[in-house]
């Protein structure tokens, strides 16, 4: 299953995706860009200086898009895809057919999730380039390779189990260290990190890194004010809610209140900005995505508080607020939404968390 490119064809949309849940804005909402997507391989001129390419994925989310950027000595690339062989073809053309006029520079990291960092050691070792990223996405990438990853998984069973998830031995393989690692080509060397607020000059103008989290700890989009551009990463996409978890390992104890906050930060870009999300179709109306992403959050916040007046684990709340049957990789990223609820509900003082024998219990405060 494929999220829709056209957004007016929503019918065949899977209600959870690898990113998220499927969630467009309603007709009209958007103004989605009227060129056909890239095939895989190829790319084309979506603004001065800046090619859109695509990078086929082997899931249920079936592509990501990825940003060339022309430099005055050749260009840069924003994000890389998952170690997998179509990938890694789709680049072999692009080499072929963009690289040789436009040298690759260096390789840009948005986030840790593999379908962004997947490639990015493949390509650092191919090709001789730098890989840029935020600090935090580095530490949380050496973790994956390093001692971090073991200890999150032998923690994981628990944490389900504390969370009423029965089969937690299912998703518990979510945290298998050896996953992360089959999904990408290894640990790149970075040596330079792009900080909240930190400008770059990419081509055609400046461009602005903005720390945007509750999706991943550290999550960069990049701003170019004066061409009305956002890079958005994962972090605002046009047809998916993206997935805010709560999780083992979390550095971030409230990421929809991160989340939230984030969003608010970009509405404040200007309204004709053109949208360049990771995943779907290039749109204007980012203040009208905010909205209607910050609207299902808090009616979902509503939902969840009113559920927990009877006392409930993360587990019984999966029914009220997604419209599916979930297993597998579906369950976990829908237990760590409800829990992404339930957690900011907490820091808002609506809900108290209670530890009875083991469960994690949550209770609206009258
Ligand atoms: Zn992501």
């Amino acid at each position: 299953m494929n999220v829709p490119d056209d957004p007016a064809n929503t019918a065949a949309a899977p209600t959870v995706t690898a990113e998220g849940e499927a969630f467009p804005s309603a007709p009209r909402r958007l103004q989605f860009v009227e060129m056909a997507a890239p095939e895989a391989g190829k790319s084309v001129s979506i603004a001065p200086g800046l090619r859109w390419a695509r990078i086929p994925l082997p899931l249920d989310l079936n592509h990501i898009n990825v940003w060339l950027l022309e430099t005055d000595d050749g260009c840069v690339v924003i994000d890389t895809g998952l170690a997998a062989s179509i990938g890694k073809d789709a680049w072999e053309s692009i080499e072929r057919e963009y690289f040789s006029q436009r040298p690759l520079r260096a390789v840009v990291v948005t986030h840790i999730h593999p379908d962004h960092i997947g490639l990015a050691a493949w390509l650092q070792e191919r090709i001789g380039v730098p890989v840029v990223m935020s600090r935090r996405t580095y530490e949380q990438a050496n973790g994956m390779w390093g001692g971090e990853a073991k200890s999150h998984f032998s923690a994981a069973e628990e944490f389900f189990v504390s969370h009423g998830v029965t089969d937690a031995m299912q998703i518990r393989s979510m945290f298998r260290p050896e996953r992360f690692a089959r999904m990408t080509s290894g640990m790149p060397r970075v040596e330079q990190f792009i900080a909240d607020e930190q400008t770059v000059r990419w081509g055609e103008g400046e461009w602005t890194a903005l720390e945007t989290n509750g999706h991943a700890e550290g999550h960069l989009c990049f701003s170019n004010p004066a061409q009305r551009l956002l890079i958005s990463g994962d972090q605002v996409l046009p047809t998916i809610s993206s997935n805010i978890s709560f999780m083992v390992g979390n550095g971030d104890p409230n990421p929809l209140g991160s989340y939230l906050s984030s969003l608010q930060r970009l509405r404040a870009l200007p309204e004709d900005t053109l949208v360049l999300p990771a995943h779907g179709v290039p749109f204007r109306g980012l203040r009208q995505r905010i909205d209607d992403l910050t609207g299902h959050h808090l009616e979902q916040l509503d939902k969840v508080a009113a559920l927990c007046v009877e006392p409930k684990v993360a587990m019984d709340l999966l029914p009220f607020m997604f419209r599916r049957q979930l297993k597998d990789m579906h369950l976990f990223l829908a237990i760590g939404e409800a829990l992404a609820h339930l957690e900011y509900l907490v820091h808002a003082g609506r809900v108290r968390r209670e530890v009875r024998a083991g469960r994690v219990t949550y209770i609206t405060l009258e």
